[in-house]
């Protein structure tokens, strides 16, 4: 059993408050907002750890890692404008139902859209 420290806790908590991705940089920044003492780079190693447990989702875009809460959430949307990135449910993301689907068993997936978000749509 890996020793749960405060820091995993406080990290695991803004995840899991935050509806959309994070990056471990934001993480970072709304840790110093709770006036948290937290180094980046205990934050990039506690994110890791927290993926490797299964409780966050990691996902990679342009270089960069995205977490987020939902375990079996892998779909995602990209702004090309802004950068923002924004989780998607859709009922086809469902293991099982691949699974059954293409008769092969199913333990990863993501999917990614790329576009404009609708903020940056209005603006334009
Ligand atoms: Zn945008």
């Amino acid at each position: 059993m890996q020793r749960w420290t405060s820091q995993l806790s406080l990290i695991l908590e803004i995840v899991y408050e935050t509806e959309h991705f994070l990056s471990a940089e934001r993480v970072h920044q709304i840790l110093t907002q709770k006036n948290a003492n937290i180094g980046i780079a205990t934050v990039y190693r506690n994110l890791k750890k927290l993926v490797g447990q299964g409780l966050i989702s990691e996902i990679s875009w342009k270089d960069m890692k995205y977490y987020t809460r939902h375990p079996f959430s892998n779909a995602f949307f990209a702004c090309e404008k802004c950068g923002n990135i924004l989780r998607i449910d859709i009922p086809i993301a469902d293991q099982t139902y691949l699974s059954n689907e293409i008769g092969m068993s199913v333990n990863k997936w993501n999917m990614r859209f790329e576009g404009i978000c609708e903020e940056c749509g209005r603006c334009t």
